[in-house]
């Protein structure tokens, strides 16, 4: 699957979640979205999505931050055992879950920083940037997402919910991997059977691109209508 199929995927997923999580409490934390929470958690749970494949050095998310994405994928890919093997497991989604669900208890400064790369993920992943200018892409990108944190920030919005969105843009990963032809080792390191391996569409083929990507373009945007209050949002 593409990058920015799977952000879309992360973005319609946090959207069809939210009526789902509202007003519930999960491991002793409250949930309550609403809409800063509702466009915060879209944005994360669509830049998680790209997350396991930091291990790969030519994916949108490696390429997002210059250098430091790219020292990380390598990190990364050492750590987890090479291209799509342990950053593709149930074992790294809950990993990365409860490492940002920590960070959003902890520090106020770590969740903004968290905040900010997962966004400039997202819309890099969504195809923000001028095609085949690197430098232009990321200064725009910083640009847009700095505004972006900035108003979710004056906003107050609230980030209890943030482990949650980051594991769940990791579930939607898998999925969309399974879908397609790649396989995903769901019980690395305890077991390394790649589940959904040559089963399902290829990769930027007919279905992705005519199917796939339409579907949940037009996902995000009813639930955009239906999720947000708009007669109270329009002045
Ligand atoms: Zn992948």
């Amino acid at each position: 699957m593409m990058g920015h199929t799977h952000a879309l995927s992360g973005a319609a997923g946090w959207m069809a979640a939210v009526p789902l999580v509202q007003d519930t409490e999960l491991a002793g934390i409250s949930i309550q979205l609403g809409p800063g929470e509702i466009v915060a958690g879209a944005l994360v749970c669509a830049g998680s999505a790209l997350l396991p494949d930091l291990d790969h050095r030519s994916a949108t998310i490696t390429q997002t931050y210059g250098i430091v994405t790219r020292t990380l994928s390598r990190v990364i890919n050492w750590a987890f055992g090479g291209h799509r093997n342990g950053t593709h497991s149930l074992f790294f989604a809950a990993l990365a879950g409860v490492g940002a669900g920590a960070l959003a208890l902890v520090n106020e400064l770590a969740v903004q920083i968290f905040v900010f790369l997962m966004i400039g993920i997202a819309l890099r992943g969504l195809g923000l940037g001028v095609p085949k200018n690197q430098t232009a892409s990321e200064v725009i990108n910083a640009l847009v997402t700095a505004g972006i944190v900035l108003a979710l920030y004056s906003a107050g919005v609230d980030y209890a919910w943030m482990g949650l969105a980051v594991a769940f843009g990791c579930l939607l990963h898998f999925l969309g991997d399974i879908l397609t032809h790649m396989g995903c080792p769901l019980f690395w390191p305890i077991n390394t059977y790649r589940v959904g391996n040559n089963i399902g569409f290829s990769t930027n083929g007919t279905v992705e691109q005519y199917l796939v990507t339409p579907l949940l373009t037009i996902a995000v945007i009813l639930y955009s209508i239906y999720l947000f209050p708009w007669p109270d949002l329009l002045p």
